[in-house]
């Protein structure tokens, strides 16, 4: 069928010249393939005021047709270059997005054919993509047999699709987690229903962990006075230190009051496909939910986010819908409808590029590439060690995270340090506040960052003055 009639496609039914999709296809790939080439020369974020973008971009509705290839530029130029490139190697706040050009090319193909992943009947392929690669993330962390999972937006969305499991499976009640879970979680348990009175905070340890005994007595206490003791919410690499939650230990107490037992590793759960990270993350296979990001330490494009739950026929007990005007693509026998496994209907097909990148690049790639993150961010403490006098540890590396002080400096200054070199362009590089108190942090997942990298931009941070504008 190709290059055979141009005009079944014609631009006055909102299509395009089959050589004109080729043209401006190919110029596209090429600028994404042009940045990523170029990625070390970039500024690690940029942004730019609103009011100059609108200029740039915006304008009043295009009545008439305007030329592709000159939007196309200016999305390259204007758009696209002011953010944060959350692949660049020096790319260390908050948490980073390195993906991968694999990943990008299933992307590409999902969003090129119009894949849904809704129903059987309305996507079969794209629903058995998104069943093989959640079955083959299961493996790789090591669940049980017959655990289920959906694809989601990201974090927050998974989790909040699991507090609906939960709930479903045990009913309202009270839940447990830490000041320094993900603030999206509360936020997401107010907006089911759960009030403050099903609210219960733990305070973390030194450690920044969960205290066990405070849990225990907590649980012991609510059961007491006739509370219904319903989830514990653990964090498998918190956002601030990467800090993870005591998991064998809450697990028990889990078992033993028969609560829930969530596991939030939206950045740091894919660490347990490494042997370090599995030490680090040892317990997380006993998650009745466990939530992680592909997006973050799993080398995707933006968006996707997993939800994974180890009993059968919770996500579809929970969300299952099936309306008459949806009954002919409803699924038989062992088929899936993925719209019953989560508040999403009309769905897109995320499967494709965690399938696309794992066969590409192998399991023992990306085995690597977190390695990595874990070791780099060891030698980040290791080099802020050897200048005492300049830094403290405050946080040990943990799974990719390592936080910091100058220390003999006034308030307001690791913020300011931080916001000089991101707009220096050379490294993005944010704050956090533990106990507290404030603190320099750097999240290391990028396998293109080198120790270079690291000891460069730690130099940047302990300057006094930074008079050298990056240029390179
Ligand atoms: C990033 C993160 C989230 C939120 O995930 P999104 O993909 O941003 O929605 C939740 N929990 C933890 C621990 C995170 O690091």
């Amino acid at each position: 069928m190709k290059n055979q009639n141009k005009s079944v496609y014609p631009a006055d039914t909102l299509g395009m010249d089959s050589d004109e999709m080729r043209r401006l296809g190919y110029q596209m790939v090429d600028m994404v393939v042009d940045r990523l080439q170029a990625k070390h020369e970039l500024p690690a974020l940029k942004c730019q005021d609103r009011q100059i973008l609108e200029q740039q971009l915006g304008g009043s509705v295009p009545e008439l047709p305007m030329d592709p290839q000159a939007s196309l530029k200016l999305l390259a130029e204007v758009a696209l270059s002011n953010q944060q490139n959350g692949d660049h190697p020096r790319y260390f706040a908050r948490v980073a997005g390195p993906s991968s050009y694999a990943a990008v090319l299933g992307e590409w193909m999902g969003t090129g054919f119009n894949a849904v992943a809704i129903s059987w009947g309305g996507g079969s392929g794209p629903t058995t993509i998104e069943l093989i690669v959640l079955n083959w993330l299961c493996q790789l962390l090591g669940l049980p047999e017959g655990s289920e999972g959906v694809l989601l937006s990201g974090g927050s969305m998974a989790n909040t699709t699991a507090f609906s499991v939960a709930r479903s499976q045990r009913g309202m009640g009270r839940v447990y987690f830490t000041d320094q879970a993900h603030s999206s979680l509360p936020r997401s348990l107010k907006e089911l229903g759960f009030g403050e009175d099903y609210l219960r905070l733990i305070p973390s340890d030194d450690s920044l962990k969960m205290s066990v005994d405070a849990l225990r007595a907590a649980i012991e206490e609510d059961i007491a006075s006739d509370y219904h003791p319903m989830m514990v919410i653990a964090t498998a690499g918190t956002t601030n230190t990467g800090t993870v939650d005591p998991l064998n230990a809450i697990a028990d107490l889990c078992e033993k009051y028969n609560l829930w037992f969530h596991v939030d590793g939206a950045y740091g759960a894919p660490a347990a496909i490494t042997k370090q990270g599995k030490t680090y993350l040892d317990g997380i296979t006993r998650a009745d939910s466990l939530v992680l990001d592909p997006h973050k330490w799993f080398f995707q494009p933006y968006d996707v986010g997993c939800l994974l739950v180890r009993h059968p026929g919770a996500l579809q007990a929970c969300f299952d819908m099936n309306p008459e005007y949806l009954k002919d693509v409803q699924a038989q026998g062992e088929d899936v409808d993925m719209r019953n496994r989560s508040l999403e209907l009309t769905r897109r097909a995320r499967g494709l590029k965690l399938w696309m990148s794992l066969r590409t690049y192998g399991a023992a790639k990306f085995r690597h590439g977190i390695e990595q993150g874990i070791r780099l961010a060891e030698y980040a403490e290791y080099y802020l060690r050897q200048h005492p006098t300049c830094w403290e540890v405050v946080s040990p590396a943990q799974i990719g995270i390592v936080c910091f002080a100058l220390r003999n400096v006034g308030e307001g200054e690791h913020e300011r340090r931080a916001k000089r070199i991101t707009d220096s362009g050379f490294a993005c590089v944010s704050s956090t506040q533990l106990k507290h108190r404030s603190v320099l942090r750097l999240c290391i997942l990028n396998p293109l960052t080198t120790e270079w990298d690291i000891r460069e931009t730690l130099d940047r941070l302990a300057a006094e003055d930074l008079n050298t504008e990056y240029s390179d």
